[in-house]
Formats: C-alpha cells, structure tokens, sequence
C-alpha cells in the first residue's frame, strides 16, 4: 500500500491559515495519527488528501501518482484517488440491509470502473469477512450494536479496494467501552490489510495506543512527529509536553543557575549544559521519586491509592497549576498525615522550555559518578 506525501501544503480561507506549510510522509503499511486541540487542522488536511478540499498549494503524492500540485496545475478528482474515507459522523442507509449498505459504493461505479455483479458481490463478502460482519448481511443497522455499525462503515469505506484509509474522529460516537473495542478493532484490520491509514483524533490516550506515529499539530502547523513513546519521552516543545500524557505533565516556573534547576529559589535538579536563566520546567507525574531528603518540598494534599500505583495529590509554590499530581509505586510509601512530602526528580522525566518560544533546552541527563 503507498505512501502519502505532503510538502509544503497550505490550506487558507481568507487570511486565516487552517493548514500552514505542512510537511508530511505516512509511511506505506503504517497506521498514523493526526493529534491535535479541536480546530488545529486535523480534518483539513484528510479532507485535502481525500481531495474534498482543495489546498491553497503545494503539492500531495499517494504512492507514485501525484494528487494535487498547485504549481503544475494538477488536482485530481476525489473519486479517482482510490481513496477510502470514514468521517466523524457516518451514518448507514437506515433501509438497506448490510450487505446492500457495504455494496452502494461500488453500484455507484461508472463505466470501465464498475465491477460486474457477481464481482461486486464477492468483494463485498470478502471485505465483510475482513471485519467480522459475514454473519449479520441480511440485517438492517437499527438491528446492530454500535460496535457492528461501525465495522459496517469500515466495510462500506473499504470495499472500493482504496490505496489508503483516512479516518476522521470515527470513534467519537461511540460510549467508551465500545470506543475501546472498536478501535482495537480498526487496527486488526488495518494490521491484516495492510492499508495505509490515517487517523484523526483529539484524544491523545487513542492516539498513543493505537498509533505507530503520532504527528502533534497545532493552529494548521505540525509541532512533532515519531513514534507515541518517543514524543512522549522526548517532547519537542511545551505544547506537546502538555498535550500527551494522563495525568498531564505538571510544569513550574524555575531558573537554572549554574547548571542547577531552582525551583522557589531552591536547587531541585542538577541540569549540566542547561544555559542560565528562568525556564518552564515540566515534571511527568512519574518523575517524583519519594524521598524522605529529597530536594522538592511539597504540600501534601491527599495520597489517593490505585492499586498498582499511588497518586499523591500536593502543591509548589512554582508550580503553575493549583495542585500537582505525582504518580509513584504503590509499595513506595508515603505518610498522608504528614503536611508536607518531599520528592526527589527523576532527570529522565524532567524537561525544561524557554520562557519565551516554549521551545526544549536540552540537558545532560547521564547520571554522573559522585565525586
Ligand atoms: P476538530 O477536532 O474540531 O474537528 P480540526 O482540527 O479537524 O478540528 P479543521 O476542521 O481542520 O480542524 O479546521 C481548522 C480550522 O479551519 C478551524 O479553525 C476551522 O474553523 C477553519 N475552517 C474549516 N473549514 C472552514 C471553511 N470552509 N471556511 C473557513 N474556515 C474554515
């Protein structure tokens, strides 16, 4: 299954930038997912590729055939582009059964394109077969779960053998148990087909699970892309840092001096190779480590019990939101009566921006022989 390529796409409606010099490759076989805040983009770029939506220029490639490109004056037709799409709010014909849902797109077929009958009708059993269906053809959607509906939908957008799959929100109206089981669903098939699929979504916990590469956009422009553990652990920026993760990242106004983090004027971190100056320092709930000398001293609100893990619920002075939220091993313990708790940071987990651009200084985080 071919490669989408995006370079330099900008879609623009007036002098607002919905899409702005989006840079992009989606790898053949790969599943990937767009992640962004309501309104970032996310939509205007499937749609683009999909070819609903005519991008102000630049160029887009699936596989060897170029889609669109505004310099050479290509854009082509949507329903050429072999292109599967299921958007946010799908919706099957209510009077036709399954099997004559999953058939519509291919009677819809002209000339040369149009399979025979008998054709149509082994394709639609194969991709109803391919999602699990084969047993419900006779029935009509209101006589479905939600669960099935969907993978009718599925069936419906992949029956037209499209070169790539483009998923908008799919999951957005379905409750969160069959939330969970359908887009387990959606990457099994994806898994066996090996079709190219692009995937939209606001929730960033969908993403990571189900993704192999995550692209983090914000206001029309991409701010990270990788695997969903390698943006997590390595976040380009305060915006990602902030985006992924639950609980989220818990960030300070700090200063480093002398290769040292302050946080509330107290040395909290060793950060060699960090310049001087005030910085935004972002700290993963799984960054505190308790520790009865640790150098972080926090106000302890309450110690919530998990199971396998232990929230403690405190405050910092420098810590930008009312409360913070670390996450530590259940066998670690921590007396709730006490006022106070005192952690240590893991270095590993902490990640200090500018003030300014929001953008990561790196520091040194190999652990150092004691003097
Ligand atoms: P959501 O998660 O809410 O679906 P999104 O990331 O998919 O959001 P888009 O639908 O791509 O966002 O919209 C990007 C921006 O472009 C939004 O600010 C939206 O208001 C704007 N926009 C979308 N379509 C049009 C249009 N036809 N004319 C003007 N602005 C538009």
């Amino acid at each position: 299954m071919p490669e989408i390529k995006l370079e330099h796409v900008t879609k623009r409606w007036g002098k607002f930038y919905a899409v702005d010099d989006l840079d992009l490759v989606i790898q053949d076989n790969a599943f990937v997912t767009l992640l962004g805040p309501s309104g970032c983009g996310k939509t205007t770029t499937l749609r683009m590729i999909a070819g609903l939506e005519t991008p102000t220029s630049g160029r887009i490639t699936i596989g060897d055939t170029v889609v669109f490109d505004s310099e050479a004056g290509i854009n082509m037709p949507a329903n050429k582009r072999k292109v599967g799409f299921l958007f946010q709010n799908y919706a099957l014909y209510p009077h036709l059964t399954v099997m004559q849902n999953i058939l519509f797109p291919l009677e819809n077929l002209k000339g040369k394109d149009r399979p025979s009958r008998q054709e149509m009708r082994r394709r639609a059993m194969e991709t109803a077969q391919l999602v699990q269906i084969e047993e419900l053809l006779e029935r009509k959607p209101k006589e479905l779960s939600g669960g099935q509906q969907q993978r009718v939908a599925i069936a419906r957008a992949l029956v037209k053998m499209p070169r790539v799959l483009l998923l908008d929100e799919p999951l957005s109206n379905l409750d969160a148990r069959l939330r969970l089981q359908t887009r387990e669903e959606i990457v099994k098939i994806q898994k066996r087909t090996g079709i190219t699929t692009l995937f939209v979504t606001h929730d960033q916990e969908e993403a990571m699970s189900i993704s192999d590469k995550i692209v983090v956009m914000r206001d029309g422009v991409l701010m990270q892309q990788g695997a969903p553990q390698q943006v997590y652990d390595n976040p380009a920026n305060l915006f990602v840092a902030k985006f992924l993760g639950t609980p989220p990242i818990n960030v300070f106004e700090g200063e480093v001096k002398n290769g040292t983090l302050l946080l509330n004027g107290q040395p909290a971190l060793p950060v060699p190779g960090a310049p001087d100056g005030t910085v935004f320092a972002g700290v993963r709930p799984e960054g505190f480590e308790p520790d009865r000398k640790g150098p972080v001293t926090c106000g302890l609100n309450r110690v919530e019990v998990l199971g396998r893990d232990t929230s403690i619920v405190c405050t910092h002075p420098a810590c930008q939101t009312a409360t913070l939220r670390a996450i530590i091993r259940s066998e670690q313990e921590v007396d709730a009566k006490q006022e106070t708790v005192r952690f240590s940071l893991r270095p590993e987990k902490v990640f200090l921006f500018s003030r300014e651009s929001e953008a990561r200084i790196p520091f040194d985080t190999t652990p150092r022989p004691r003097a």
